[in-house]
């Protein structure tokens, strides 16, 4: 069995702001630093909401706008404490405490419109919240209301764009030769070097896995 060892790259940073990172990676060729910038865009967890039981709606919204405008929210991710549900041991569709969090809106018009924002969503994790409070959500008149139970889970960018950890992925020459730089700028539920580094380790893992059925198959 042929062993192969893949180039890890070095990495640098060139420059960091509180949402945006600007990386340079050397001693790896093009397709590498290409496949790390589609990593960060697709293969990267992230947590979003999901699923949404509404429990009373009399705003003009449909139920079906309501859900698809809370799966927008970006929330803040937490790789350490959760897992992607299809990788949760507890392999129930409702999820666990480690594959899901439950987000609680109960919101009543007062007496002239009023705005439902992300920051009313409550959580059971205080670490797991919108990354802005002040996203609107709907507009409620006097005596309209809005219950609902929402829930966030990790998915990939792949899935839908609303997994998507990152803005921007920008992949541009280098300096030296096998130099590139990549800029990515966080959507605001990972930090922008976490996204990156995350990326670096995915596509290692899923190169060791072809590595290893290449090496399987010649046997
Ligand atoms: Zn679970």
């Amino acid at each position: 069995m042929s062993q192969w060892v893949f180039p890890l790259p070095k990495v640098k940073v060139l420059e960091e702001t509180p949402n945006s990172v600007t990386l340079q990676l050397e001693g790896v060729d093009r397709s590498y630093a290409n496949a790390v910038r589609r990593f960060c865009i697709s293969e990267v967890p992230s947590m979003a909401i999901d699923d949404v039981v509404i429990l009373e709606n009399s705003s003009v919204l449909y139920d079906e706008i309501l859900a698809h405008r809370l799966g927008m929210v970006p929330i803040r991710t937490d790789l350490e404490r959760y897992v992607l549900p299809e990788k949760c041991d507890c392999g129930s569709p409702l999820g666990c405490h480690k594959c899901r969090v439950l987000f609680v809106l109960d919101a009543k018009g007062k007496d002239k419109v009023s705005t439902v924002y992300s920051g009313d969503l409550v959580s059971e994790d205080r670490e797991i919240r919108p990354v802005s409070e002040t996203i609107p959500v709907v507009k409620l008149a006097t005596g309209q209301s809005v219950k609902l139970e929402a829930y966030a889970r990790l998915g990939r960018g792949k899935e839908h764009a609303k997994w998507q950890p990152c803005t921007v992925a920008v992949l541009t020459d280098g300096k030296g030769e096998g130099t590139y730089n990549l800029m990515v700028e966080s959507a605001g539920g990972l930090p922008a070097r976490q996204i990156v580094l995350q990326a670096i380790r995915l596509l290692e893992e899923k190169l060791k896995e072809i590595q290893v059925s290449v090496a399987g198959g010649a046997e």
